[in-house]
C-alpha cells in the first residue's frame, strides 16, 4: 500500500507554491517522500517555504525559484533551473492562479488578460516547458493542474466570468495534453476545488462568504490541506490508468 501512494525520490515543481493551496500541498508531497521546488512571483515567499521544508525533511533537495507563470522565457529559464538543481523533473503541481470580482460588462481589457495570463496561458507556458523535458529525457512523467467547480458551474453572488472562462479552459486544457502527451506516457489530471480557506478567498466579502456557506451541503470551506491526497493519488503509482480526469472536490456543492 506505501509504495502505491509513495512519491519516494520524485522531483515535483509546485507553483504558486508561497502560499494557500500550493504551500500546503507542497508539504503533502514531501511527506509522500518527493523533493519539492516552489515556483511562485513572490519569490521571498517561496524560498521560506522551501527552507521550512528543509528543516523539516533536511536529508532532501528543496528550493524555491521567483518567477512569473506569464512570462514565457522566464518560465522556460525556471523549469531549467530546476532540471539542474534537482537533476531531472517528474511531476508538476501547476498551480498558481489569480482572480478578480467584477461584473462582466465593467471588466477592461487589462483585467481580462490579467487573469486569463495567469490561470490559463500562464499555466500551459508551465505545462509545456516541463511536458518538453518529459519528452526529451523518455521520462514518464505526471501533471496536476489546478482547475475550479468554477470550470463547471458558475458561483453566485460574486461576478468572475473572467475566472469562471479560465477554469473551464484549464479543465478542457487538461484533457488535450493528456490526449496529445498519453504516447510518451505522460499523465495529465485536474483537481477541481470548491471553497478552499485561503488568502485568495479571503478576499471576498462576508456576505458572499455567508452565501457560500449556507449553500455548500458541508456547510463550511474546505482546507487547502483537503486537496493534497487528491494530489498525492495523480502523481502516483495509484493512478497509473488515469489521465485527463477532472476531480472535483466540493465538499457536494456542484452535487446540488
Ligand atoms: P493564493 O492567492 O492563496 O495563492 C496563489 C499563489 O500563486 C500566490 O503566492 C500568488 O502570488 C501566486 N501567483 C499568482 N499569480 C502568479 C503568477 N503570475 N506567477 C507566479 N505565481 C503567481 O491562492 P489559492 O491557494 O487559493 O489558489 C491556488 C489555486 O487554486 C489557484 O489556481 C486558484 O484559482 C485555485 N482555486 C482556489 C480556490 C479557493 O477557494 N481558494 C477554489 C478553486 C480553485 P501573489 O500572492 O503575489 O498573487
Amino acid at each position: 500500500m506505501e509504495s502505491l501512494f509513495s512519491l519516494a525520490n520524485r522531483k515535483i515543481l509546485v507553483t504558486g507554491g508561497a502560499q494557500g493551496i500550493g504551500k500546503a500541498v507542497a508539504f503533502r508531497l514531501a511527506e509522500a517522500g518527493a523533493n519539492v521546488g516552489i515556483l511562485d512571483r513572490n519569490g521571498e515567499g517561496a524560498q521560506s517555504v522551501a527552507d521550512e521544508l528543509k528543516l523539516r525533511f533536511p536529508s532532501r533537495n528543496f528550493a524555491g525559484f521567483v518567477c512569473d507563470v506569464t512570462d514565457y522565457e522566464a518560465v522556460n529559464r525556471t523549469v531549467d533551473d530546476f532540471v539542474r538543481c534537482f537533476d531531472g523533473i517528474d511531476g508538476l503541481f501547476n498551480n498558481a492562479g489569480t482572480c478578480i470580482h467584477k461584473e462582466v460588462e465593467n471588466v477592461t481589457p487589462e483585467e481580462w488578460l490579467r487573469v486569463v495570463n495567469v490561470n490559463y496561458n500562464g499555466l500551459f507556458y508551465v505545462a509545456q516547458a516541463v511536458g518538453k523535458r518529459f519528452i526529451a529525457t523518455k521520462t514518464k512523467g505526471t501533471i496536476v493542474n489546478t482547475g475550479s467547480m468554477s470550470g463547471v458551474i458558475i458561483n453566485l453572488p460574486q461576478p468572475q466570468t473572467s475566472y469562471n472562462s479560465s477554469k473551464a479552459a484549464v479543465i478542457h486544457l487538461t484533457k488535450s495534453l493528456a490526449v496529445e502527451w498519453a504516447q510518451y506516457g505522460i499523465r495529465v489530471n485536474c483537481i477541481s476545488p470548491g471553497y478552499i480557506k485561503t488568502e485568495l478567498s479571503g478576499m471576498a466579502k462576508p456576505e458572499w462568504i455567508e452565501y457560500w456557506l449556507q449553500a455548500v451541503p458541508f456547510h463550511r470551506m474546505g482546507l487547502p490541506d483537503e486537496l493534497a491526497g487528491a494530489v498525492i493519488y495523480f502523481m502516483s503509482e495509484a493512478s497509473t490508468y488515469t489521465s485527463g480526469a477532472n476531480l472535483i472536490i466540493d465538499g457536494c456543492f456542484t452535487s446540488t
